[in-house]
């Protein structure tokens, strides 16, 4: 049974869930046993019954959402799915198709219209662990969707500023199209994080999740994926979905976008002791690199 403890002295919530120490590790080292992988196409029965798939043109799927078998929140606690991203074994965003790309970004969009239109859980985000450091412990390609009863406190601060219009005014833009922005945030955490969003509303979510735009995202977001690796010499990062908590959305409207986090840095006693962060790697030089290797 998952329960949640709050430090007071320390504003600090930890789920506590024996669960996910039952969950296979792919990344266990050359003793973890090896067994058939249940992300695969052919192995469906191994999973959980899905909830949404996109079909390719043969009628066979690309992208499916399904229930996550080990999750960290439950019942009234929240809801956790896992989106798989291709029904070939490979682990690398870098190494779909455009098609499974594009179907996943689609997938993506679906998974959080739902929840969303659902109203069940105020609290939806979308993130992509890829590679051991950034926590990933299966291989095959895939993302998680995660829904919470109320936003965490970092996140409703967040998303109460943004409520207030209160936005930071000292990005560091990367490149600009018609639709879509990459700027370096103003204080990044990392070397060459940036931040993938659409300009002024122009892509909601309801639109990307009909496929409108997925194409384009999918083929922007490879490139930018790629940049970060190739300037930061590290293959792990986080992908971060942020998007409205649904008590925002009327006020903040069609606001989201996809942070991109290479993991070229562990944490460290530093930033677990005070949540401060140490960069080498400032926002201004990371946009000027970004903008010379997305050229
Ligand atoms: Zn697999």
């Amino acid at each position: 049974m998952s329960t949640w403890r709050f430090d007071s002295l320390n504003q600090r919530k930890v789920r506590i869930a024996p669960a996910r120490a039952l969950r296979p590790n792919d990344f266990g080292g050359p003793t973890e046993k090896k067994r058939r992988c249940p992300f695969c196409g052919g192995s469906e029965a191994d999973t959980p019954p899905e909830v949404d798939r996109i079909a390719d043109s043969a009628g066979a799927w690309s992208a499916r959402a399904i229930p996550n078998q080990y999750p960290t929140v439950d019942g009234a606690d929240g809801v956790q799915e896992v989106i798989i991203e291709s029904p070939r074994h490979v682990s690398r965003l870098g190494e779909l198709t455009d098609e499974e790309l594009t179907a996943a970004v689609t997938c993506w969009a679906r998974r959080l219209v739902h929840r969303r239109r659902e109203g069940r859980f105020d609290y939806l985000l979308l993130f992509k662990n890829e590679g051991p450091a950034a926590g990933a412990s299966m291989q095959h390609v895939h993302s998680q969707l995660i829904a919470l009863p109320t936003a965490p406190a970092q996140a409703a601060a967040m998303w109460d500023a943004i409520r207030r219009g209160d936005l930071p005014q000292d990005e560091s833009c990367v490149v600009r199209t018609a639709a879509w922005e990459l700027v370096s945030p103003t204080a990044p955490r990392f070397a060459y994080e940036c931040w993938w969003r659409p300009r002024g509303g122009q892509m909601p979510l309801e639109a990307l999740a009909e496929g409108e735009g997925a194409g384009e995202l999918a083929r922007q977001l490879r490139r930018i994926v790629a940049a970060v690796i190739n300037l930061g010499g590290c293959d792990a990062y986080n992908l971060i979905v942020q998007v409205p908590p649904v008590s925002h959305a009327s006020d903040v409207g069609d606001r989201w976008w996809i942070e991109v986090v290479p993991r070229s840095a562990g944490i460290a006693g530093l930033e677990l002791a005070t949540g401060l962060w140490v960069n080498p790697v400032g926002p201004e030089e990371a946009a000027r690199r970004l903008a010379e290797e997305l050229a």
